[in-house]
């Protein structure tokens, strides 16, 4: 499971590797195991008598530099993939809603001192006295915080406990809550290109390629278990509309967004059924065997590692002797 292939300073969610270290890892991935598109994923393991470990490539969110910098790669060692897009951001000038939380709170730029937020008719207070300057240095001295990690300064807590209060949210409520943070930092709504979601020519372009396909996200991303059953299917079902008719295909694939156990319920699941997908991606970690459920399918998340560790891991993976890269 990949998010974005690019050279970011602040990544506080893991989400991206490299260009250089996702050309080695693709061809790491080209010498060790056979790659199979995720729509091939039934009959391969219908297929008893295959015992091959093979890998599945997939991309949750859809951001541009998916098409930049991910498909050439891709192209150059044949590997195919699966790109699950959250079809409100194609092609729009935001951010995602974490990127534009970082942007206001974790970028080195000045804030006032007293943060007062209400959300929902609860109150988010928050002193970032003796933070309201954030030096270059000490930005770069933080750039490896990861969100799970102690918050290394008054932002980065602010920043942490913003994320938790969003994220359950309804598009909605959470950007007017964007737009009350943005107002409060004085910093314009103009997103940054290199956050930015695919345009939608390229989006159409990359679902022409054989080897790519192109699956749905939802609408808005949002956290699908904190939903009525009835919202949940009309951002699914919302989204597999959207790109049906835009792209003028079958969209056959699901991801949850987040992913996590607690992020969607069976009631999602019955409804990615219902909907007509063939298969739905969590973000749960682990390994698809033939016993899996084809609708809670469990990944591995792929870290900014060099060919050697990603070649090493992957091994580990599946089991056998490391391959030689
Ligand atoms: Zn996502």
């Amino acid at each position: 499971m990949y998010h974005r292939v690019a050279n970011e300073t602040c990544d506080p969610w893991a989400l991206c590797v490299s260009p250089s270290r996702f050309e080695e890892q693709m061809a790491a991935l080209r010498q060790a195991v056979r790659v199979l598109p995720l729509q091939q994923l039934r009959d391969h393991l219908a297929a008893a008598a295959d015992q091959l470990p093979s890998v599945i490539v997939t991309f949750d969110d859809g951001y541009a530099d998916n098409f930049h910098t991910a498909k050439p790669v891709l192209e150059r060692y044949e590997v195919p993939a699966t790109f699950f897009i959250v079809s409100g951001h194609v092609g729009q000038p935001r951010e995602f809603w974490w990127d534009e939380l970082d942007r206001l709170l974790l970028q080195p730029v000045s804030l006032p001192a007293s943060f007062r937020l209400d959300l929902d008719g609860s109150v988010l207070d928050a002193d970032l006295t003796g933070a309201t300057e954030y030096a270059r240095e000490d930005y770069e001295r933080n750039w490896n915080w990861r969100a799970w990690d102690p918050p290394p300064t008054p932002r980065h807590a602010l920043y942490y406990s913003l994320w938790q209060r969003l994220q359950p949210m309804t598009e909605t409520d959470r950007q007017q809550a964007l737009d009350a943070i943005r107002r409060w930092a004085g910093i314009d709504p103009h997103g940054r290109g290199s956050r930015l979601a695919m345009a939608s020519a390229d989006l159409a372009t990359l679902a022409r390629h054989p080897l790519i396909e192109v699956g749905c996200h939802t609408q808005t991303h949002p956290r699908l278990s904190s939903l009525p059953v009835l919202e949940q299917s009309v951002e699914i079902r919302g989204c597999k509309d959207y790109l049906e008719r835009f792209l003028k295909q079958p969209v056959k694939s699901f991801a949850y967004p987040y992913g996590g156990l607690d992020d969607y319920t069976a009631e999602t699941s019955a409804v990615v059924r219902e909907i007509g997908f063939s298969t739905a991606c969590s973000t749960s970690s682990g390994i698809v065997t033939a016993s899996s459920d084809l609708f809670e399918l469990p990944r591995i998340a792929v870290e900014n590692w060099n060919g050697e560790e990603f070649a090493h891991r992957l091994a580990g993976w599946l089991g056998g002797p490391p391959n030689k890269v």
